[in-house]
């Protein structure tokens, strides 16, 4: 990773800690800087569900990717036994 990289990544990290996570949508935003939620302030009650629901389906798919890496490590491991061992 560039150095540049690295510093945008403390950056948002800093920026990470100073948001707490809304009591409504359970996202994390600048409570200071913003009186409402920027994810959540705005939608109506159906609105949020939505949002809830497709942030649920996000985090199915992180794990289902994770899974796959898995998946495909364990075949990696298990094909150079094979050739170590051929
Ligand atoms: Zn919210």
């Amino acid at each position: 990773m560039s150095i540049g990289g690295l510093v945008a990544r403390g950056v948002l990290l800093k920026e990470q800690m100073k948001k707490k996570p809304c009591k409504r949508c359970g996202l994390h935003y600048d409570h200071k800087e913003l009186d409402e939620c920027p994810h959540c302030g705005h939608l109506d009650q159906i609105g949020l569900e939505k949002l809830l629901a497709e942030k649920e389906d996000e985090h199915q798919g992180n794990r289902s990717l994770g899974s796959i890496f898995l998946v495909v490590a364990v075949v990696l491991a298990i094909l150079m036994v094979i050739i170590a061992g051929g």
